[in-house]
């Protein structure tokens, strides 16, 4: 089945778009507040991957890349290096290991309360390790679940075995804050499930000023679902949050090491 943008994103956006965005970010800019984005699902150097690289590229725009370790080899990884990997703005790391859903019912998860502490902890690993030999020092030790959730010992393995933060979204369940720092999400652009656009861009516009209220906005992308729409409104918000010079655009790396 095609995978298919959210409602939202098929019809036209609201006509005070731009002024609501930047009544949301002045503030924010007033108040420093921290930004960063991430982009899930990444592993073909696709189509929809180099629009979206281009994209913050040309903006100077930090992305956080969650990389699915069995999407990518080296074939792949070469044709990445016309985006200078190495880059400061881009931040790879880890997205699960296949992405495979392994619950037995309920909410998918791949790292779920369904499967064993060993099986949850070789998984990690190898799917870190392959990131490492094929990503070399690219590679940064930050885990995003894939649907954004795992189970209690999937944190405590992570801060076992030295992972610097999960990503997850804004209070997921369970809490990570003893365990392991968590950056998370805010603010969901593509894989909203309102029928109705306009509730959908009210709920969207609602995301943003609480993340920007919380003093953190994390944006969560995925560029196998985005349409020329997505692209255009992801062009107008880098540009609207380039014009703020209060706002602090960073990467996992970034926030995990403010300056003082
Ligand atoms: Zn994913």
């Amino acid at each position: 089945m095609e995978k298919r943008s959210a409602p939202l994103w098929n019809d036209a956006w609201p006509v005070d778009l731009e002024q609501r965005l930047e009544g949301i970010l002045a503030p924010a800019a007033a108040n420093a507040v921290e930004i960063f984005f991430r982009a899930d699902d990444i592993g073909a150097p696709d189509a929809g991957f180099r629009r979206l690289m281009h994209l913050f590229r040309r903006h100077r725009m930090p992305l956080c890349l969650a990389v699915v370790p069995a999407w990518i080899d080296r074939k792949r990884w070469r044709q990445m290096q016309e985006f200078t990997v190495h880059d400061p703005l881009w931040c790879w790391h880890q997205h699960g290991l296949c992405h495979a859903n392994h619950q037995e019912s309920g909410r998918k998860s791949e790292f779920g309360s369904h499967r064993s502490c060993e099986t949850i902890r070789s998984d990690l690993v190898r799917g870190r390790e392959h990131l490492q030999a094929i990503l070399g020092p690219a590679f940064f030790p930050v885990f995003t679940p894939p649907w954004n959730r795992c189970s209690l010992e999937t944190l405590q393995i992570l801060a076992r075995e030295g992972y610097a933060a999960v990503s997850r979204t804004v209070n997921a369940r369970p809490a990570a804050t003893s365990l392991i720092p968590d950056l998370a999400v805010a603010v969901d652009l593509h894989t909203r499930k309102e029928q109705d656009p306009a509730l959908g861009w009210q709920n969207l516009l609602d995301e943003l000023a609480c993340a920007a209220d919380s003093g953190r906005i994390g944006i969560m992308i995925h560029h196998q679902l985005m349409n020329d729409r997505c692209f255009a409104f992801l062009d107008l918000f880098l540009a609207l949050c380039r014009g703020q010079a209060g706002l602090c655009p960073g990467t996992f790396r970034d926030l995990l090491s403010p300056v003082s």
